[in-house]
């Protein structure tokens, strides 16, 4: 029998939770007769910087969903060197298409939160004035009877669709992590969940966040949900509803309260990020501010090396190199020292988080660094300069004991 096949497209998302689309797709194939489903992976559209950290997070949750969709005859397509159209038409050969459906992006709200035009500069007016709630998150649904073992064989195919074809043995997926990593998770939807449900409901992760979110080492003080957002594997709405669940449970808390406002800023910046793109990356950031600058590439070559002259700034750089990790608080600290004492555009230093942060992101990089750059979001330096952290009156705050550079210098040239 020639059978309807329904494609659904991943558009970049890696995971089956929280997906609307999938839903759709599911409910045509099961009308249709003979249904089944093909799921692809366009790939990545958007063009971002990925480096090799969070590359290896990318081939981990692919392996893992490929095993999970093959588990009912699924096949999971990633087609090399074809665009959409040409895909479409490849599938087609198998039978006739009856829609395909295309995932959206990973964020809290559908729709613009505010009008465009109104849109909050800053954080605390787009905070307080949200009346919404963003939709619930949906369950995976049930892909039973929606498989067909031939789409399986790698032959059904053009050479490398189907994922573990031709595996380069050198390839990152199966390359060591650094052991002192903050991650050291892997990269697949399960691994995500399992996170989730252990931060939120099983330690105290949630309830004590708002007091240990600026730890500067160890898996515990922050929730480590940053990887898999940024790329798909964990629904930011699934987040917020165990959230909510914890809650319901036993009452809000400083720290329910203070990780749904994290998810906020994450949000906040996606919304004025697509706002105006082009603006929203130049030097001069959302507020069009002229950033002097020495246009120094030496200075800069020797930055990345970690060799900057600043023993905790250099401790950062190679935690940031070894693992593609640092928290929050020492991602503050080795921006506002590229823009302060060195003196160096900070386009330069977002494009080199770009590359190296496991939770790499366009909008929360860009957000972050134009922010600190004092260009962005930063509403005490609206006609005033950028804010510069004392790095010692830092330290003495939140790591007298010296741990983070005794951690990471003894690391240097490992
Ligand atoms: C210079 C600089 C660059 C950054 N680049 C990125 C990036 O590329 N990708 C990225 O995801 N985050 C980035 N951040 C934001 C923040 O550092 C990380 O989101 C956070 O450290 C991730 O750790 P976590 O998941 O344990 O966060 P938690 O503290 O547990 O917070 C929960 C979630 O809230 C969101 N969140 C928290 N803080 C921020 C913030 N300041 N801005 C936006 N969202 C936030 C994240 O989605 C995070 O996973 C950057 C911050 C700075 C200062």
């Amino acid at each position: 029998m020639n059978r309807f096949t329904v494609v659904l497209d991943l558009g970049g998302q890696w995971r089956l939770d929280d997906q609307s689309a999938l839903h759709r797709a599911v409910l045509r194939a099961q009308a249709a007769p003979g249904g089944r489903l093909v799921v692809l992976q366009s790939g990545d559209a958007d063009g971002r910087l990925r480096g090799p950290h969070q590359r290896r997070l990318l081939e981990q949750a692919l392996a893992a969903l490929a095993e999970r969709l093959a588990a009912v005859g699924i096949p999971l397509l990633c087609p090399v060197g074809a665009d959409l159209e040409q895909t479409l038409g490849v599938i087609a050969r198998h039978g006739p298409l009856v829609a395909v459906e295309r995932c959206g992006s990973n964020q809290l709200f559908d729709d613009w939160p505010y009008g465009r035009e109104i849109f909050p500069r800053v954080f605390s007016d787009f905070r307080r004035g949200l009346a919404i709630e963003p939709e619930a998150a949906l369950p995976a649904p049930d892909l039973g009877g929606l498989g067909d073992p031939d789409l399986l064989r790698h032959e059904a195919w053009p050479e490398g669709w189907l994922p573990g074809q031709h595996r380069d043995p050198r390839r990152s997926q199966e390359a060591g992590v650094d052991p002192r990593s903050a991650f050291p998770f892997r990269g697949d939807e399960t691994s995500a969940l399992a996170r989730l449900e252990h931060y939120v409901h099983r330690s105290e992760g949630l309830r004590q966040y708002r007091d240990t979110r600026d730890a500067v080492l160890g898996t515990e003080g922050s929730s480590k949900f940053s990887p898999w957002l940024a790329i798909g594997a964990l629904s930011v709405r699934r987040i917020w509803a165990e959230v909510r669940s914890y809650e319901a449970r036993q009452g809000s808390d400083r720290g329910s309260e203070w990780m749904l406002q994290e998810l906020l800023w994450r949000e906040f910046f996606l919304w004025t990020e697509r706002r105006d793109p082009e603006r929203f990356a130049s030097l001069g950031g959302t507020q069009g501010r002229a950033f002097s600058y020495d246009d120094d590439r030496e200075r800069f070559a020797r930055w990345t090396r970690a060799d900057t002259g600043s023993p905790l700034i250099d401790a950062a750089l190679t935690e940031l190199k070894a693992t593609g990790w640092l928290s929050n608080r020492v991602r503050q600290w080795v921006a506002s020292d590229f823009v302060h004492r060195l003196r160096l555009p900070w386009l330069w230093g977002a494009r080199w988080f770009a590359w190296q942060l496991i939770d790499s992101c366009p909008s929360s990089n860009i957000g972050n660094w134009s922010y600190l750059a004092g260009v962005g979001a930063d509403p005490r330096s609206f006609g005033a300069g950028p804010r510069r952290f004392d790095l010692e009156r830092q330290l003495q705050r939140y790591d007298p004991e010296g741990s983070y550079l005794r951690h990471w210098s003894s690391a240097r040239g490992s």
